[in-house]
């Protein structure tokens, strides 16, 4: 069974790394340790912007976006396999980055999809000259009735 259209889901992240300068309660010692945890602990990298950090699909789109200053962009972005929504803010480079890779994306499904079409006429006009050859049809078949 799959996601209902209303069940939106998010990203635990949020697609934000963790900010290396928070404090701790607990003073300078607990900051040592978050420090040490910080080097030593186990890493998983923050998700590239286009692959979802649920399902891992690599088809996470855009839905909304607005400047946050000069350097950055604030973006909502929706994974079309799980419908798993995040909220991330990337600098001007990453956005551009991701900017590019979307066209991209969006060029091979353009280009996929005109092979495909092709595909699917010429296989169309095989059947048409193969049921013209057989007299299968004429043109009384394609007269107003
Ligand atoms: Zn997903």
């Amino acid at each position: 069974m799959g996601a209902r259209r209303n069940d939106a889901r998010r990203c635990a992240t949020g697609g934000q790394a963790p900010r290396r300068d928070t404090v701790l309660p607990g003073g300078a010692g607990a900051v040592r340790r978050a420090s040490l945890a910080f080097v030593f602990g186990r890493r998983t990298p923050p998700p590239s912007l286009h692959r979802c950090c649920v399902c891992h699909d690599d088809s996470v789109v855009p839905v909304w976006w607005e400047e946050v200053d000069e350097q950055q962009w604030r973006m909502l972005l929706r994974c079309g396999r799980c419908e798993t929504y995040r909220s991330v803010v990337v600098a001007n480079d990453q956005a551009k980055a991701y900017d590019r890779d979307l066209q991209r994306g969006m060029d091979q499904i353009a280009a996929s999809l005109e092979r495909s079409d092709r595909e699917r006429m010429a296989a169309a006009l095989q059947v048409f000259v193969a049921a013209l050859e057989r007299d299968l049809i004429d043109a009384g078949d394609f007269a107003p009735r």
